[in-house]
């Protein structure tokens, strides 16, 4: 591709996009797609000859667009609703143009110190001290897996030499609330602790840890002469965004002397508004945190952003430095040494198991610069009301009920036909039947979760340009589909 070629297909590729940001509802939100259809629609083998931009962005739109779901879109309820917004659409593609490897400082000064700049600065936001130091990671998992790999290495002797392979060591135990995301689950399988090394605290009735439940676990789990390590508190579950009481359960961790890791994967964004900062009281004491400005804070897909106060123990944990890899007196007098680094300065490929990291947080300080904190607050109390309106609706239906309390911008709810004929186990597949029926109409995409064991239908709002007129349309449906399967 030559330099004309370049800006011809580049503008093109730009109009097109900013079509599509502004247009995105014109698609349905769910893809319209058997499986294996898109396989099947292009070659086996790579071509040969080369191929214009004009015929591949043509197979783009013919093939892949239609197996697109549409997660920048308005009417887009599932999961968590979030949003790759323009300016941070703009900064990924120039940060593949500049193709920075950021794993040495050296070899990219720039990306590793915009990475602490833009995490100094969400760090503030988020009500965080100073103590904590950031680093980017791809994804709130993979976060979530090296501050379960830094608890493991201050708590086991010489596990990073010896491993975990012997008689020394008692069974390890993690602590997360029965609604914690499966990313623990994860993370506790990959670093060879076992599945069953992970307890699941029991909760309260809205759906939070129970610190009296957590101190009793640890008890017993040492009586039983095991060593619990970590504790993972949430801060926004993935099914109702219930959150965790992180004062208490910093207390039975500090008592204990657990690593507290905190999840706040998503909820951690509303921090940033006054009206929510407390919901990260106690924050302050934890060991770790993380945050995904991907999930609630306008950044494309992907960038986790990951706090530690004792980062010391996460490098000790990760870094492994080959000679290829070693830097000079001269360059390392900044990079290296364990407290002397001036911030920022540090090896990134020292924390944590990847060596070479993109240049994600450009896109964080392109967001965070070109919204402003102001509009961004202002986005977020939207969708805090948006999602309280929607309760509203639900909660004045006599066919609808809402199964539970609503501390973000999450709605748990489940339709409850009109009649006492209907079992439990009904009820659920007549709410998997609606849910189904409002996500073929294309018009919005809703998902589930189980709920004290029911089935429930989860609206979640968090896309840039959901209005009141897009939620307002996926309760209709609800109404009118839920109508339409009474009376078939
Ligand atoms: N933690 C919570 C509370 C989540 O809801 C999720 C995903 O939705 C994750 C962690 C994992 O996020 P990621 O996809 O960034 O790994």
């Amino acid at each position: 591709m030559d330099p004309s070629d370049f800006r011809r297909d580049g503008y093109a590729l730009v109009d097109w996009i900013a079509e599509y940001l502004e247009h995105s509802d014109r698609f349905p939100v769910l893809a319209r797609v058997v499986p294996g259809e898109i396989v099947a629609a292009l070659p086996e083998d790579a071509p040969e000859d080369p191929e214009s931009f004009g015929a591949i962005m043509a197979d783009f739109e013919r093939v892949l667009v239609p197996g697109l779901t549409h997660w920048n879109h308005p009417s887009f309820f599932a999961y968590f609703a979030i949003t790759g917004s323009a300016p941070g659409a703009l900064a990924d593609f120039l940060s593949a143009a500049l193709n920075q490897q950021a794993m040495l400082w050296a070899t990219s000064p720039a990306a590793t110190e915009l990475e602490a700049v833009t995490l100094g600065w969400l760090r503030r936001l988020i009500g965080l001290p100073d103590a904590f130091e950031g680093v980017i990671y791809d994804t709130a998992s993979i976060s979530t897996l090296h501050a379960l790999g830094a608890a493991r290495e201050a708590a086991v002797p010489d596990v990073r030499t010896r491993g975990l392979a012997r008689s020394d060591i008692p069974p390890l135990r993690v602590y997360c609330s029965q609604e914690a995301h499966s990313s623990v689950d994860k993370a506790v399988i990959a670093l060879g602790l076992g599945h069953h090394a992970l307890s699941r605290v029991a909760v309260d009735d809205q759906f939070r840890m129970r610190p009296d439940a957590l101190a009793d676990a640890v008890r017993s789990d040492r009586l039983r002469g095991c060593l619990p390590l970590a504790v993972v508190a949430s801060v926004g579950t993935t099914s109702t965004t219930s959150i965790d009481p992180l004062p208490a359960i910093a207390d039975v961790c500090g008592d204990e002397r657990l690593w507290l890791h905190v999840d706040a994967a998503y909820g951690g964004a509303a921090a940033i508004l006054p009206s929510h900062a407390h919901i990260l009281d106690g924050a302050a004491r934890a060991d770790s945190l993380v945050v995904n400005p991907h999930k609630w804070l306008f950044t494309p897909f992907d960038l986790s952003a990951f706090y530690c106060r004792r980062m010391d123990v996460l490098r000790a944990a990760f870094a492994f430095v080959p000679d290829y890899l070693r830097q000079s007196a001269a360059a390392s007098s900044a990079s290296q040494g364990p407290s002397g680094a001036l911030h920022g300065t540090g090896n990134l490929m020292d924390t944590g198991v990847q060596l070479g990291r993109r240049f994600r947080a450009l896109k964080l300080w392109f967001v965070l610069r070109s919204f402003g904190v102001r509009a961004m607050r202002a986005h977020l109390a939207r969708h805090l009301d948006l999602a309280q309106q929607f309760a509203s609706w639900v909660d004045a239906h006599p066919d609808f009920e809402r199964l539970a309390p609503i501390p973000l911008s999450v709605v748990c709810f489940r339709w409850k036909p009109a009649t006492d004929t209907l079992t439990p186990v009904q009820i659920d597949q007549a709410n998997e039947q609606l849910l189904a029926a409002v996500n073929q109409t294309g018009q919005a995409y809703l998902s589930h979760t189980r709920i004290r064991g029911r089935f429930a239908i989860r609206m979640a709002i968090g896309h840039l340009r959901t209005e009141e007129r897009h939620v307002r349309q996926a309760w209709d449906l609800l109404c009118h589909l839920s109508r339409q399967l009474t009376n078939k």
